[in-house]
């Protein structure tokens, strides 16, 4: 065999959605070493701990390598041919809405095209829903309702030059590292740049922070409506502004009438001095950010919290320009690629919706496709209940592991061990979900696998395949259009996944017209090779802005009927997972620094797991006292609908009352650890996010 030198490949991290570009060195078909790519604009060579240990993740251990079916290896034709006939005699037997996907936002863009060309163009039902409506899909309804389209306005930019921000339901020194690190630098530059963190808990954040408010979990709503009231009554409002862009401002203030300080004080329980100080801060600084995260999303009123957070930066004019604007910062590595084709069911393709004749008309012409589902599906939690109910019977659930991230776990177990045909996509041949697939089909991992991710700031950047895939894993967007073609349908025919990017690049310029912003049709003619040297740019991309687009909207033209941004009136609603007698104690959830998920990656990385050994209920000093419960032992957790049992830390960041437990930990590393058992299937009306950060529970000692 012939020996190459080693060479560098291109790449960016698999895990949030900050999206930082990393260089992989190749040296004789292995990747040998990483660093952070240097001109990557989303993370200028910087990495965070979970990024710089990649590699230590990518080994063979727990890898699914051949196709299965009811546990025994078979080939591929014989595992796409069967995917294929169970779908179609399902289909056959009960309709096209008897089936379901269940994608993820660890898929690449050009995965979830197909999934959702599939589905939705072929098989004919939008059943196809995503993890990342766990993540951000309260965010997404509340650009779409006030702008007209799922539309970040924001650039990471903005982080450099804003004065102050606010920095609310996010833990970004452990959630989004890079970034942080940049508002790190951007305040040590301007020592004058003012920082305001508001989270129940007093996380890593907060040293950063100028001003802490720790609000009591569920009250944000009234926290905005309360400042939109104080700009109202101290001079803070840009009517020019809000006359010349907006509609509904009037019905918005009159919401936030009741809200003063006092009122505000009260109800979030804060102090009403630092309250006063942070609105009179917000109404006298010019260039204002509003930095939010999974817990303004994760909530029965997710949409209504973000939109108090429109509200208030439309009211002020502080949006679309040079350090202004409501930026939700989302979760997974590819954190806007599938809103972009259509990831979620009530979407369809290039921001189209799936309720618009016109719209389905336009996807289904370009694809020339038989059908074109014409009602949204089932959301995410519905699609379990459906399952559940025996409605859907056939499901496939790809890259994403359900019985550690859903709410109410044993649900979920029923569910699945009820479905008729149940498929499952993985690069891990062991996880909790694994255990109820009928089929378990080899995935291509990071490293592996090959296509495009877009990050929170719109940024497409590529996800380059830096070494070959190992056993007979495939690519996703491959399985999935195998089985489109078993299944008879023609459309599926493509040779290299930049033909895909080509084709929903063309979509997104296909009578468009300046009518949606998501426009990329400057790729539409785009070479593999081409494809394989794509700079990192922010969409739109097209024949006005070839080089991308910093910020949108700022022309002050919004994506609406009317071209102007509509504000919503915002009554606050308590969390639906109420306290009892029985259930006294709060339960939030987040992530760890140093672990992804449901760990089936990051549990690989000794460097990794030795930051937090184990899975902590984080609890109040008082509390545990008075529960008679001391540092590290095991305690029982209950809730309405589940049990968990993990070691208590005792922990003064906590409020009282309140408790938090991180996400990740799946059965591999312990048996009992699944915060998501813990919480009923709740969810915002409006985004159909599921309320995981307030729970209600009890605990016992063991
Ligand atoms: Fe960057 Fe996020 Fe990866 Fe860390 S985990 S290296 S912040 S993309």
């Amino acid at each position: 065999s012939c020996s190459q030198s080693p060479y560098i490949v291109q790449s960016t991290c698999a895990y949030c959605g900050v999206g930082c570009g990393i260089d992989i060195t190749v040296n004789n078909g292995k990747a040998s070493a990483l660093v952070g790519t240097v001109e990557h604009p989303a993370n200028f060579g910087q990495l965070c701990v979970k990024g710089t240990n990649l590699l230590a993740t990518t080994d063979l251990t727990n890898r699914l390598l051949e196709p299965q079916i009811n546990n025994q290896t078979v080939d591929w034709p014989t595992a796409t041919q069967h995917v294929a006939d169970k779908f179609a005699q399902i289909i056959k037997e009960h309709g096209p809405d008897a089936v379901a996907f269940y994608v993820s936002g660890q898929l690449l863009t050009e995965d979830y095209y197909i999934a959702n060309k599939l589905m939705k163009g072929y098989i004919g039902s939008a059943n196809i829903d995503t993890n990342s409506r766990l993540c951000m899909s309260s965010a997404v309804a509340a650009y779409k309702r006030s702008f007209g389209e799922d539309v970040v306005p924001c650039s990471y930019d903005d982080l450099d030059s804003t004065e102050l921000l606010l920095i609310t339901g996010s833990n970004a020194a452990w959630t989004h590292p890079v970034l942080f690190q940049r508002i790190e630098r951007a305040k040590k530059r301007n020592p004058a740049m003012k920082i305001v963190v508001i989270d129940p808990r007093k996380t890593a954040t907060c040293q950063i922070a100028d001003y802490f408010l720790p609000i009591k979990p569920g009250t944000d709503v009234a926290f905005f409506n309360g400042l939109l009231n104080y700009l109202s009554d101290n001079n803070g409002l840009n009517r020019d502004y809000i006359t010349k862009h907006t509609q509904g401002f009037e019905q918005a203030a009159l919401a936030a009438k009741k809200w003063s300080l006092a009122e505000v004080s009260a109800y979030c329980d804060v102090d009403q001095k630092t309250l006063a100080r942070v609105y009179q801060l917000f109404a006298r600084t010019e260039k204002v950010l509003s930095f939010y995260s999974m817990g303004i999303n994760q909530s029965n009123s997710g949409t209504d919290k973000c939109q108090s957070i429109i509200n208030c930066h439309l009211a002020t004019g502080k949006i679309a320009k040079d350090g202004c604007g409501p930026f939700s910062i989302t979760g997974q590595p590819n954190a806007m690629g599938g809103r972009e084709v259509g990831g979620l069911s009530n979407q369809l393709a290039s921001h189209m919706d799936i309720e618009n004749p016109e719209h389905r008309s336009t996807v289904q012409g370009f694809w020339q496709s038989p059908t074109i589902a014409n009602k949204a599906g089932y959301k995410a939690i519905d699609l379990f209940d459906a399952i559940d109910d025996g409605k859907v019977k056939a499901v496939w659930i790809m890259a994403t592991n359900p019985m550690v991230s859903l709410p109410d776990g044993n649900k979920i177990a029923r569910a699945l061990n009820k479905c008729e045909f149940v498929v499952v996509s993985d690069c891990a041949e062991n996880n909790d979900t694994l255990d109820f697939a009928d089929v378990k089909l080899p995935a291509t991992p990071w490293l592996e696998k090959n296509g495009t991710v877009t990050n929170s700031e719109r940024r497409i950047s590529r996800q380059t395949n830096a070494i070959a895939p190992s056993g007979a894993a495939k690519h996703d967007w491959k399985i999935i259009a195998d089985v489109a073609k078993a299944m008879g349908f023609s459309g599926f025919d493509y040779s290299h996944v930049s033909e895909i990017f080509r084709e929903f690049a063309q979509l997104s310029g296909f009578e468009n017209n300046g009518k949606r912003v998501f426009d990329i049709s400057a790729f539409s003619a785009i070479t593999p090779r081409q494809y394989d040297r794509l700079k990192p740019l922010q969409w739109p991309v097209n024949d006005t802005y070839p080089e991308g687009k910093k910020r949108v909207y700022e022309d002050g033209q919004f994506s609406t009927p009317s071209g102007k941004a509509l504000f919503f009136p915002i009554t606050p609603r308590q969390p639906t997972q109420k306290l009892s007698a029985k259930f006294p104690l709060r339960l939030n959830s987040g992530r760890l620094r140093d672990q992804w998920h449901t760990m089936s990656r990051t549990g690989k990385s000794a460097q990794l797991t030795a930051h937090t050994d184990k899975c902590y209920l984080y609890i109040n000093p008082d509390d545990a006292a008075r529960l008679n419960i001391v540092n590290d032992e095991i305690v029982n957790i209950t809730s309405s609908v589940g049990q968990a049992a993990v070691h208590a830390k005792l922990d003064k960041n906590q409020r009282l009352n309140e408790c938090f437990m991180p996400i990740h930990w799946n059965k591999q590393f312990a048996s009992s650890a699944n915060v998501s058992n813990l919480y009923a299937s709740i969810t915002d009306p409006l985004s159909g996010q599921a309320e995981i950060k307030h729970g209600a529970i009890a605990l016992s000692k063991t």
